[in-house]
């Protein structure tokens, strides 16, 4: 079905209200990069498209106290040139900058990202490994989670985009010992999904030779990206050596479910990439984290 109205409200107030209205049959929409192919393919339908770019509460990237706040219309290259992201966030610099296209980066927002719930989201797999939480509304109210617990499947998300407004997305900005890093395996440079993506957070002791807390966030070797918690306990702790490294990395592998896929490549080597680009990570981010 083709959508007969395209609405642009003015608040997020007008923006519930009109999802109330249509019970279902209205629809978010952000830079339409997922939405308009899912439309044309009617994969999903909507009467209404409620266009929610022009909201100021959804814009933005702030720090406030030690917390990054980014509202959820903020797109990919906004997020990828943002200096205060690259100094307190750079995974999540690093994921937006390889997302798609120059087009498709203007267009997409963290937001949509998010809601979309592929295995293989560029900013979400950086922002499980940040802890983020998102902040969610509806015309019942305000929520707060966790982001890692709104993926629940491919293409399956918490937030139901005919009722409520993912506004915002918070995560701890990194401080001084803490460092991260983002890998991703891709068939081409441009225009062409990840394989395989990693993103990692490190916190070192004073020293820089001790891991205190290691986060390793993976995607799209599962329905779900997903934390290597595993791999993460093995390292808290451990001496940041190659042997730890290499003896965690085990795990993250036997912690992943690929599968044999025609385009992403066989079970094992996908299983052996895991470690591969996981501990590239770890490597970048222990450098920033004893740069920093
Ligand atoms: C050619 C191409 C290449 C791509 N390459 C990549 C890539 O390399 N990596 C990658 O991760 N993605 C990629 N994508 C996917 C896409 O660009 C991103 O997922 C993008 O971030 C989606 O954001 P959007 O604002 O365009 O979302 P939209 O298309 O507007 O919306 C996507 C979904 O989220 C809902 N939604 C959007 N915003 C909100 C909100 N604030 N609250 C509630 N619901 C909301 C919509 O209803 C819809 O269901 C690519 C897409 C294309 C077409």
């Amino acid at each position: 079905m083709k959508w007969e109205e395209y609405l642009v409200p003015s608040s997020l107030e007008e923006a519930l209200a009109i999802l109330k209205e249509h019970q279902g049959q209205a629809r978010v929409i952000a830079g339409g990069t997922d939405l308009i192919i899912q439309l044309k393919k009617k994969e999903v339908t909507a009467r209404c498209l409620v266009d929610i770019t022009n909201l100021d509460e959804l814009k933005g990237i702030e720090l406030e106290d030690d917390f990054i706040r980014i509202g959820a219309c903020v797109t990919h290259q906004e997020l990828a040139s943002s200096s205060l992201i690259r100094e307190k966030a750079a995974v999540l610099a690093e994921g937006a900058s390889q997302v798609g296209s120059p087009q498709i980066r203007n267009m997409g927002t963290v937001g949509g990202n998010i809601v979309n719930a592929q295995p293989a989201a560029d900013t979400v797999v950086p922002l499980m490994a940040l802890e983020a939480e998102v902040e969610v509304v509806s015309s019942d109210g305000i929520r707060r989670e966790p982001l890692g617990g709104l993926c629940v499947g491919p293409g399956q998300c918490t937030v139901d985009a005919t009722a409520e407004i993912l506004t915002a997305v918070r995560f701890r900005a990194l401080g001084p010992n803490q460092g991260s890093a983002f890998a991703r395996l891709a068939k081409r440079k441009a225009l062409s999904l990840p394989i395989l993506n990693t993103a990692v957070v490190v916190t070192l002791n004073d020293g820089g030779d001790t891991f205190q807390e290691v986060r390793l966030a993976v995607g799209p070797v599962a329905p779900t990206p997903f934390r290597a918690r595993k791999a993460e306990e093995a390292l808290r702790g451990a001496a940041v050596e190659a042997q730890a490294i290499a003896a965690a990395l085990e795990l993250a592998a036997q912690e992943a479910q690929p599968r044999t896929n025609p385009v992403r490549g066989s079970e094992e080597y996908r299983r052996e990439m895991v470690k591969v680009l996981l501990r590239r990570s770890i490597e970048r981010a222990v450098q920033a984290a004893r740069g920093s």
